[in-house]
């Protein structure tokens, strides 16, 4: 039987239903005003997991999923001050209701793609008001909640277990963890909204006892969970994040309206991080489903990517690690297609197989050892067990690790024509025709196929997407795996740095006129393709292959600036190197004065756009003029290569590009060189888009982060100043 950690015993527990033969499982579902995230996503696969771990011990699984269409109290969304998403189909007219149906859609669609045994039901919240509001009249009466102004709060002081599960008992820990709500109408900071009243304008509002208003957030998994699953269930799940305050809420809500308790176990993922730091949309680094998908890579391969880790441990999402289980399950697939072609129509050995199924099961069962299952399946796969009796195996493995590994032969059917090359093939192949032989795997090889050679048999089946991927260009998934030239001589005079992710007729524009004004100099231009998804990929290839000066370096998934900066200058190979941004077009020879000004070794760093300050703290353009600087803004920023070495590449910790100029800038200065700019360099700016399309809010935010870092390093280097130099 399956055993799991309990956050709320704080011990790891026998599953032991509560109504013999079925477990009752809640798992807190999506908030669909926006795409789940793949980190949510694995929260859903740990359900999953547990939820086809029992049903390899012969129980019944009732599974309920709520889907949370009413967000507003969600602290995110209070903090966000709105969402760009929701603005922007409310601007197209859709309402609240479709916007949730549409992400509900897409929700499931991701579950399904991922394999994800669909829950009974998926109650919506919308649909669940009268039962919240049922529980909130109880918690009243019971002198465990109040109303104040057409809110009504819990009174946390009331409820002996606050705290139970999340352990924040202490005040000060309450306090800290409520601090972002400020709501002078509660008795005690802690207490939290059950009902809070409309405010005017409001659209989703439902009337009540104390006024019209909307449910508070961990109301609606008390009411859906007691509704589906009664006053007593077995496994309630969520990620981390939801233990505090969400599901202390919840057992104070429930606890309070049931009078006993009311979950046996909870279950709390542990986060997926993303390159190594928690996902967050600002950051570029919330992946959703659709950006693995993009890549040409099999949704199942994110499985089996989450199935490496243990649930309650962290994980670290990388492109890098996603590719090895995409190619990790490939392997499989292709062991698994052979293997049925070898059974000879024999069948399992019985021993075997229970050896191996009590093996697996016992891993599965102790606390959802995933990775220990996953061992186990490999080791199989490289045992000398027979064909027959590894099919059987897998396809009792799969049943809890859901990779699909046996509908391969489904996956892999082709058409009769290509039946009929193989068999072409083999007859030239028995008369050693080998040329022929050849041409036609060739031919098919063309048309997208794998042909595969065997003692037994030749097989065939169509290439993966992720195969026909692999044959377009190269990808790297992050820095380190870019090589770096920067130790190797000059080959040309001049690099014209890009680095591009999408907007392609800006990037069109910029390298265009790039090459147009670079004439016939001994020249090239890089451009780094930051995981550009709008066909800029397409063309920045197209292009290359037309012109030889012309290098693309693609990255399969947008880094950040900092990181694809750094990339973009460990592949050039100019004497001088000219970095401009695709918001920018070059109208003129900006390469002769530039190299020219660069002759003068005290110069570092010129351009056309400089910044000067007198405090560190507040940067203004040179307005229109040249001369020293303190720093150069990255739309054109030109220095010597052979400078890198001792100034260093732009510092990754910049994720966003803002002031990254300005950090990048300070390193040359740091060094002695001055930082000069040409006014008069003919370069045009057209819209920055990167900036444009960003909310004013994320703006704000990710600008101070950045100069933080800036001034973290340079807040004491008043002395590097172009204002507190001594004249002359
Ligand atoms: P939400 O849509 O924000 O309500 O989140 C849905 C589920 O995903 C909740 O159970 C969260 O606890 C969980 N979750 C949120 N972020 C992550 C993450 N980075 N990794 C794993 N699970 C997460
Ligand atoms: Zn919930």
């Amino acid at each position: 039987m399956l055993r799991l950690y309990n956050t709320l015993s704080k011990q790891i527990e026998e599953v032991r239903p509560i109504e013999p033969g079925v477990v009752k499982m809640y798992t807190c579902g999506p908030t669909v005003y926006r795409d789940a995230h793949i980190g949510n996503l694995r929260s859903y696969l740990m359900a999953d997991w547990i939820r086809r771990a029992l049903e390899l011990s012969d129980l019944n699984v009732v599974h309920i999923k709520n889907i949370t269409d009413v967000g507003h109290m969600r602290q995110e969304v209070l903090e966000q001050g709105g969402d760009k998403v929701i603005a922007a189909a409310r601007a197209e007219g859709k309402t609240p209701a479709q916007i949730a149906q549409f992400y509900t859609d897409r929700f499931l669609g991701d579950e399904l793609k991922l394999n994800i045994i669909p829950a009974q039901e998926f109650p919506k919240a919308t649909d669940h008001v009268p039962e919240m509001l049922e529980i909130t009249e109880r918690l009243v009466r019971r002198g465990l909640a109040y109303e104040v102004g057409g809110n009504v709060y819990y009174e946390v002081g009331k409820f002996g277990g606050y705290g139970k599960l999340s352990g924040n008992i202490a005040e000060g820990d309450l306090l800290e963890a409520v601090r972002v709500e400020a709501d002078p109408l509660k008795r005690d900071p802690r207490d939290f909204t059950l009902w809070k009243a409309a405010e005017a304008g409001r659209e989703l509002k439902w009337p009540s006892i104390c006024g019209e208003g909307f449910p508070g957030w961990h109301i609606e998994c008390s009411a859906m969970s007691i509704k589906y699953l009664g006053s007593r269930f077995d496994i309630h799940t969520g990620g981390v994040d939801n233990i505090f305050p969400h599901h202390e809420g919840e057992i104070a809500q429930s606890e309070g309206y049931a009078g006993e308790q009311v979950v046996n176990i909870w279950t709390h993922g542990q986060h997926l991080l993303a390159d190594g730091v928690k996902m967050a949309k600002s950051m570029g680094n919330s992946f959703i489903l659709s950006d693995i998908e993009a890549q040409g890579i099999d949704p199942l391969a994110f499985r089996y990517l989450c199935l490496t880790a243990q649930y309650d441990t962290r994980l670290n999402f990388t492109f890098t690690s996603l590719k090895a289980a995409q190619r990790a399950l490939l392997r499989l697939r292709n062991m698994v297609w052979q293997w049925s072609f070898q059974t000879n129509g024999s069948s399992a050995d019985a021993e075997t197989v229970s050896q191996w199924q009590g093996r697996f099961k016992s891993l599965v069962d102790d606390n959802l050892n995933m990775p220990g299952a996953l061992a186990l399946m490999w080791e199989l796969a490289h045992s000398d067990v027979s064909p027959s009796t590894k099919l059987e195996l897998l396809t009792y493995f799969d049943r809890v690790l859901g990779l699909n590994i046996t509908n391969v032969l489904g996956d892999y059917a082709v058409p009769s024509e290509v039946v009929n090359e193989i068999s072409h093939r083999s007859e030239h192949r028995g008369r050693q025709d080998y040329a022929r032989a050849d041409s036609i795997r060739a031919s098919l090889a063309d048309s997208g196929y794998v042909v595969q050679d065997s003692s037994a048999a030749t097989l065939v089946r169509p290439k993966t997407d992720w195969e026909m991927r692999q044959e377009r260009w190269h990808t790297y998934s992050s820095e380190v795996e870019v090589p770096s030239f920067m130790d190797e001589d000059d080959r040309v005079d001049l690099t014209v740095g890009i680095v591009a992710c999408n907007y392609l007729d800006d990037v069109r524009r910029c390298v265009e006129s790039a090459f147009k004004w670079l004439g016939d100099r001994d020249a090239e231009v890089v451009v780094v393709d930051n995981g550009s998804s709008d066909g800029t990929d397409e063309w920045l290839e197209g292009a290359a292959a037309e012109d030889k000066r012309l290098r693309v370096i693609h990255i399969d998934h947008p880094l950040g600036e900092g990181s694809a900066k750094r990339i973009l200058l460990k592949q050039c190979l100019g004497k001088t190197v000219v970095m401009v941004d695709t918001s920018v077009e070059v109208e003129g020879d900006i390469f002769g004065p530039i190299e020219g000004a660069l002759e003068d070794e005290t110069i570092g760093v010129t351009g056309p756009f400089g910044l000067r300050t007198t405090d560190l703290h507040h940067f203004h353009d040179g307005e229109g003029e040249s001369g020293d600087m303190d720093a150069m803004q990255a739309y054109c920023f030109a220095f010597r290569r052979e400078r890198l070495n001792e100034v260093g590449l732009p510092r990754q910790t910049f994720r966003f590009y803002r002031n990254l100029d300005l950090d990048f800038s300070f390193q040359f200065k740091a060094q002695g060189y001055r930082i000069v700019a040409d006014a008069r360099l003919p370069v045009a700016q057209h819209e920055h888009r990167v900036w444009s399309e960003l909310a004013e809010a994320e703006r704000d935010e990710l600008s101070r982060k950045n100069y933080g870092r800036f001034l973290d390093r340079w807040g004491d280097r008043a002395d590097l100043l172009t204002c507190n130099r001594p004249k002359g």
